[in-house]
């Protein structure tokens, strides 16, 4: 049920004491912090907390099984935990029969069973629900008082101050400036090793024979089991595996995992944090992003864990200052640029993509042994490590022209840290350059070579790293060269696509030919080799 739109007095009449204020107090299912600005000025009294499992959610994208269950059962721990510190929690269960299936529905119900003064909520992590919350008040006819999320390290007029005036918004720039304010991995105005970036140091592949560190992950208690057989009974279709369910569902176990990377993974996560290895999953990761896009972990917190690392001399500031750059510097980052390029952002199409998704992003089932392995990860834990997502399928969807809206969709649905503030400028602008050049200063292209240097895919493939064109040869290879030469209109006075597109002219017409001649054959049907297997 939606609201109408008109103002209606749906409100219950008030019952509590006249000089007592109510508050509804409503949390989002990526607001599980007991920090979030909703709760700051709770009267447990006279106040109440609402949460809501609603279907509109669980849907507008088919998400992932294993997200849905992380969500939801967070959601459920996290109530339980407030009753237990003496708040009221109203909380709406999916399959409670009255469910209305949306926000904008179960905020009026709510109104409806008990009176409150006025409702506070923090602000999303989407624009599309942001909207909703913005005609509360005038649908609602009760005052909404939409809050700042200061849960993150750099607020959005921050991140507006910064970007103002700027002709390009790089990352680096803005990651220093953060290192600077917060005055972490500093001597005074400089950055602790005379370096702000150590990544030449960390693009390491992993030596043969390695011993990888054991990961921790979590049993399901009787309250994950229960939300498990609900998102089986009623999201069973949807895309994913349910019974490798391991991540944790509690702030308290999302601590452990943290420890658990700081002492066993954080050493070797510099070094090897760019290296994929089959039958992997996790290497050096840290495994955190879910926790912390939901609210279980704090990024300061995550840093500073980091950061203390180093200081007691149990990881090299390599590892430190690369893994505190992606929290502090990128997560930060992207979330500033997709709240100051929405609404439209998406809507851009710079590479002029259009080619559907194939099949197998959904089923795995290809003899591009790179694509089955990052997709069969996907499909196991609702995760794949960052060059996984940028180097093999996001590559793939960028040199094969997949349209965007597609792609999107599927990065959004398969991860479980996938929320759009941070899912969309990663794939739309990092993934794709469907932005032009907002985000990156230039397409992340690459051929098999790259994967066969950082991995050992390769090696189990049907196909030759090596081998450039014609029968066995790695489809990567061919793509990437087509990829060049069907975007010239548009790469070519990229200062940054100069040595490529002198390497281009270097190649002999017939050549370039037999390129355009196999990648387009390729391209009639990327999936064709999966009906074979
Ligand atoms: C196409 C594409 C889509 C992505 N979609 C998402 C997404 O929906 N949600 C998401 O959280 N991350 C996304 N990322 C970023 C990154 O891949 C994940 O944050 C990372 O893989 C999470 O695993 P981890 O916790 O083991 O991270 P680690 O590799 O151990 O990194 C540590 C932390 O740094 C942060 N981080 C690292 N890179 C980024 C980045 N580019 N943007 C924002 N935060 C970053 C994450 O919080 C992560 O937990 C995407 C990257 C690409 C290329
Ligand atoms: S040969 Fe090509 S398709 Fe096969 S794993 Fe290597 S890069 Fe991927």
């Amino acid at each position: 049920m939606r609201s109408s739109g008109r103002s209606r007095a749906i409100r219950a009449p008030a019952t509590g004491s006249a000089d007592r204020m109510s508050t509804l107090r409503l949390i989002l299912g990526d607001q599980l912090s007991t920090s979030i600005a909703t709760l700051r000025d709770i009267d447990r009294q006279a106040d109440r907390v609402l949460m809501v499992e609603v279907d509109e959610e669980a849907t507008y994208v088919r998400h992932h099984q294993q997200k849905l269950v992380l969500v939801f059962s967070a959601m459920r721990h996290f109530a339980a935990a407030l009753q237990q510190e003496g708040v009221q929690v109203d909380y709406v269960r999916l399959d409670s029969a009255s469910n209305t299936g949306s926000f904008s529905g179960e905020v009026e119900r709510a109104l409806q069973r008990r009176h409150h003064d006025r409702l506070v909520v923090t602000e999303p992590g989407e624009w599309r629900v942001r909207q909703m919350m913005l005609r509360w008040q005038k649908d609602l006819g009760i005052p909404v008082e939409i809050r700042a999320d200061d849960r993150f390290l750099c607020s959005l007029a921050a991140f507006a101050e910064w970007a103002k005036d700027r002709k390009s918004l790089r990352m680096e720039y803005f990651y220093r400036d953060m290192r600077r304010k917060t005055g972490w991995l500093m001597e005074g105005d400089k950055p602790v090793g005379g370096e702000w970036n150590y990544d030449r140091q960390n693009r390491k592949s992993l030596p043969g024979g390695m011993t990888l560190p054991r990961r921790l992950r979590f049993d399901a208690d009787e309250m994950t089991r229960q939300v498990m057989q609900l998102v089986k009974t009623r999201f069973g279709h949807h895309f994913g595996d349910l019974e490798s369910f391991g991540w944790a569902t509690t702030r308290a176990d999302a601590q452990r995992a943290l420890a658990h990377f700081i002492s066993e993974c954080l050493a070797g996560f510099g070094d090897y944090q760019d290296a994929m290895k089959s039958g992997e999953d996790f290497l050096f990761h840290a495994l955190v992003s879910p926790y912390l896009n939901i609210g279980l972990l704090d990024p300061r917190e995550v840093c500073e864990a980091a950061l203390q690392a180093y200081a007691d001399g149990r990881a090299p500031l390599a590892a430190v200052e690369g893994f505190v750059r992606q929290i502090l510097g990128w997560r930060e980052y992207v979330r500033g640029f997709y709240w100051l390029h929405m609404p439209g952002y998406e809507r851009s199409n710079f590479l002029d993509a259009k080619r559907p998704l194939p099949d197998f992003f959904w089923t795995g089932k290809t003899d591009m042994n790179c694509l089955h392995e990052a997709i069969d990860t996907t499909r196991r834990h609702a995760y794949a490590h960052h060059i996984q997502r940028l180097m093999i399928t996001g590559n793939f969807a960028l040199l094969a022209s997949l349209a965007p809206a597609e792609v999107e969709a599927w990065y959004l649905l398969v991860y479980a840290d996938a929320f759009e503030w941070v899912e969309l400028p990663n794939t739309h602008g990092m993934a794709l350059f469907a932005d032009g050049g907002l985000l990156a200063s230039k397409p992340y292209a690459a051929s098999g070579a790259y994967i066969n240097r950082m991995s050992d895919y390769c090696s189990g493939c049907r196909y030759s790293p090596d081998k450039k064109l014609g029968e066995g040869a790695c489809p990567f290879n061919y793509l990437y060269w087509y990829f060049l030469i069907s975007k010239e209109k548009q790469l070519r006075s990229n200062p940054r696509m100069g040595l490529a597109y002198r390497n281009l002219s270097n190649k002999p017409e017939a050549e370039i030919e037999a390129i355009v001649a196999q990648a387009e054959d390729f391209l009639e049907n990327p999936g064709r080799e999966a009906a074979q297997i």
